[in-house]
């Protein structure tokens, strides 16, 4: 007789979750990530315990239709793609369907939400089942609420509760996220005490300064750059202003905050010799472009993409960046109002 057998569906979201939440920064991204998704204007993250005792997002977006319990948990259940045609060209910020599934197969969750139909709807899902679905109360959006992160996972609970970093991790991407959406108010609150908090306004240069500080947003020098595939713009931080690692360089592709070596590259080239040695410049920079010259399918945290057509894009950016800073620095600095 033969040994393979398909393994039952909590042992596979467990197995999924290893990649999708690696940590608690990681679940905190995906429910971002939903909440812009479902077209949120104020977003409000409350984080105790580094996101090990509770991570909870409150959101005033579209909210959940109360016939969509069953599935919200499932894995590759998901409302924001339906075929592959679709798979090549993502305009949401998710289409797997599994951050939900891989979260509660790994922590205790609970949904209350709001669909713009109505019908509030309460939603509790433990140990990989959906426990609980009872009438929610009125509200505009959802409410998900993540306890005890990691605790049918020995390893992972072990070693997280090891690590001291893992704030910072969640105020990071709270603040790229800030800075790639002007237009929505984020809000985090960190064992009780507000970390993060931008209007919403849509003014990217407040973003900055509330992210930031007033003087690097004194200091910012907007850009913007446009061939036949590509539109880039955002703001450069003048080179007096500069820091000892990458960490700063701030670039989204379709609002999508993404790591790319090559593309932070080529706006340190940019700087050139106006940056001391070993610095590095701060910049929030979103490029824009059609959906199918860019394969976000590639990792199941999403930060990592493809380019059809990198070259010309970090030649594009490059240029663009020495031409702005060329021009800026024939200005003295003088502090100017944000
Ligand atoms: P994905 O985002 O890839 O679709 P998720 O597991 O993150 O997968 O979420 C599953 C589905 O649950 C989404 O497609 C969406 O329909 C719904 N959903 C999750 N969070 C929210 C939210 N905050 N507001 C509205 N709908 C949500
Ligand atoms: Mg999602």
């Amino acid at each position: 007789m033969g040994s393979i057998k398909v393994l039952d569906s909590a042992i596979q979201n467990k197995i999924a979750a290893g990649e999708v939440v690696e940590r608690p920064s990681s679940v905190v991204k995906e429910l971002l990530e939903n909440s812009i998704d479902a077209n949120a204007r104020q977003v409000e993250v409350f984080i105790e315990e580094s996101g090990m005792k509770q991570i909870r997002i409150v959101d005033d977006g579209d909210g959940i239709h109360h016939s969509d319990g069953p599935l919200l948990f499932q894995r590759h259940a998901t409302s924001k793609i339906d075929t592959d045609y679709d798979l090549f060209q993502i305009r949401s910020l998710g289409f797997r369907g599994e951050a939900l599934a891989s979260i509660g197969a790994v922590a205790k969750v609970t949904v209350e939400t709001n669909h713009l139909d109505g019908n509030p709807v309460f939603i509790r899902f433990e140990g990989g089942r959906l426990v609980e679905q009872i009438p929610g109360k009125e509200r505009k959006g959802t409410d998900i609420t993540i306890t005890d992160l990691f605790y049918n996972t020995p390893a992972r609970l072990k070693y997280m509760r090891s690590m001291r970093t893992e704030s910072g991790k969640i105020i990071d991407v709270i603040q790229r996220m800030a800075l790639a959406y002007p237009r929505v108010s984020f809000r985090l609150v960190l064992d009780h005490s507000e970390k993060v908090m931008t209007k919403g306004n849509g003014n990217l240069k407040e973003v900055i300064s509330d992210i930031y500080g007033l003087n690097i947003a004194r200091h910012a020098v907007s850009f913007e750059a446009q061939d036949s595939d590509f539109h880039i713009q955002g703001f450069l931080i003048r080179p007096e202003i500069n820091r000892s690692n990458r960490n700063y360089l701030n670039i989204s592709v379709n609002r999508r905050f993404i790591r790319s070596f090559r593309l932070s590259q080529a706006v340190i080239n940019g700087y050139h010799t106006l940056l001391p040695k070993d610095k590095y410049p701060i910049a929030i920079i979103d490029i824009t472009m059609d959906p199918k010259l860019v394969d976000v399918n590639v990792h199941p945290a999403k930060t990592e993409v493809r380019f059809s057509k990198e070259r010309e894009l970090n030649q594009l950016l490059e240029t663009a960046v020495r031409s702005r800073m060329k021009d800026e620095m024939l200005i003295p600095d003088i502090t100017r109002k944000p």
